[in-house]
């Protein structure tokens, strides 16, 4: 039984609703595009198990109001589950498929508000076209959900249109997933090392580890094509555990060549949520000793709000142990001071997207310069990413960041590479 049919028999009103609705709409709309979007809204599932049931009602009713109110005149909606709409869109002049997408996205920009609770919902949105992309309900829902299946990777997209190579990537995704139990159990992980540069000397000041799966078959796996999969059906956890013990174990070996330099591991939010991060690190920290300052976990911007507490708890613990909290891909995410405040915190990374074209973009130095000011007032360490040129080099020393990363120094390197780079390297730029 494919999903459709699932939701058919479990929402049959709202399913044939939907059905008849497009039939109706493709009859009234011969000569334009028409647009069948499916919405995910992430969150909810959350709330429900922190909060319960009439929680999720009344978040649930706010939603069916934003979305009623922004489709009226306008489009269908169709509430299949709490966690995923269909919509229906004609195009009209002044606003393309796109841009209503967009339109629905930005529905979930502000937060959900009750008396003593406030909620963000992660809003995705799969795209498919009448005629390109299909003719019956089922293909074009199928291809919707496809190019939504595939945002799931995305860290900043929230708007997936369906291409003729969604089905390639799907697949691709299919693969991988099936591949990954055994690469863990195998262990068939690498870490990659990338150097942080700092911004006065030109020191290098410590190492980022960025996982490589090793695949049989496939060759190197770049992250991006595993991590969120792992996040997504569990396996994060032992992943992130393989990681953690080949950093402390390769930070052993710098401390054995009495190199003077700190590695940090990217964490997930799930790992640090799950509370076996810390018993791990413990262990893991007792078999090999280090100067645990020289350890670093960058955590990334998107925690959810109404795990703050516990995010936060468990952050004063591993600073306590003195290892050091970087956040991670700072100002992507949805209510970055709020968090600065709150979170024990002691370097902050400024995303590589506002790097990117710091030279002809004076809005992003503005931001940037904001950034740098903000976190003297708390007392943080910054780090750009992404440099790529002496021109975003001499840019972001002018604006006071304290460390650099990114290609102008080395791409991540395996650990043979990154220390005959450490052996040979001389801060060139800073002379
Ligand atoms: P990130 O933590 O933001 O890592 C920086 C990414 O930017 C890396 O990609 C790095 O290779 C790339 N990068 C560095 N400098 C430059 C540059 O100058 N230009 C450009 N264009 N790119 C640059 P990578 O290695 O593919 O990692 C992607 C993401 O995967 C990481 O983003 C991180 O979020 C995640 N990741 C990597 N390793 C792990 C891990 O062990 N655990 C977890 N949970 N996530 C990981
Ligand atoms: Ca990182
Ligand atoms: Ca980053």
């Amino acid at each position: 039984m494919n999903e459709n049919q699932q939701t058919e028999m479990l929402f049959p009103t709202a399913f044939n609703e939907a059905v008849e609705a497009f039939h109706l709409l493709k009859q009234q709309h011969q000569q334009t595009k028409i647009g069948i979007f499916v919405l995910h809204l992430g969150g909810l599932t959350r709330i429900h198990s922190t909060y319960g049931f009439s929680v999720v009602r009344q978040a649930f009713q706010k939603v069916n109001k934003r979305l009623t109110a922004y489709t009226t005149g306008l489009g269908h909606y169709f509430s299949i589950q709490e966690t995923k709409y269909y919509l229906y869109y004609a195009e009209q002049d002044g606003l393309t498929l796109q841009q209503f997408a967009e339109g629905v996205i930005n529905l979930f920009a502000e937060p959900l508000r009750f008396a003593a609770y406030e909620f963000y919902l992660q809003a995705k949105v799969g795209l498919s076209v009448l005629p390109d992309d299909g003719s019956d309900l089922e293909t074009l829902l199928k291809n919707a959900e496809a190019a939504s299946y595939y945002l799931k990777n995305e860290k900043i997209k929230r708007v997936g249109v369906f291409t003729p190579e969604t089905n390639a990537l799907l697949f691709k995704k299919v693969f991988y997933e099936n591949n990954l139990i055994d690469a863990v159990k195998n262990k068939e992980f690498l870490l990659y090392y990338q150097p942080k540069i700092c911004a006065h000397t030109g020191r290098i000041i410590s190492l980022e580890g960025l996982v490589r799966w090793d695949h049989p078959l496939m060759g190197l796996v770049p992250p991006g094509e595993f991590v969120s999969l792992a996040e997504e059906n569990g396996l994060i956890h032992l992943l992130g555990e393989i990681v953690l013990e080949k950093g402390v174990r390769f930070l052993s070996l710098l401390q054995s060549k009495n190199l003077d330099i700190s590695i940090t591991i990217n964490v997930s939010a799930e790992q640090l949520l799950s509370g076996n991060l810390l018993p791990y690190i413990q262990n893991l920290l007792a078999a090999n000793p280090i100067p645990t300052h020289r350890l670093g976990l960058e955590i990334t911007e998107n925690i959810n709000l109404y795990d703050l507490e516990y995010v936060i708890e468990q952050l004063h613990t591993l600073r306590d142990m003195g290892i050091k909290v970087y956040l991670d891909d700072f100002g992507t995410g949805y209510s970055s001071l709020q968090y600065l405040q709150q979170l024990p915190l002691d370097v902050l990374k400024i995303d590589r997207a506002f790097v990117m074209n710091l030279e002809e973009r004076e809005v992003d130095q503005l931001i940037i310069r904001s950034i740098v000011g903000i976190s003297k007032k708390l007392d943080l360490e910054i780090v750009a990413e992404g440099v790529e040129n002496p021109r975003q080099l001499e840019i972001l020393r002018s604006l006071g960041c304290s460390q650099l990363q990114g290609y102008l120094f080395s791409k991540p390197l395996p650990e043979d590479d990154i220390l005959s780079f450490i052996e040979t390297y001389s801060p060139v730029y800073f002379s």
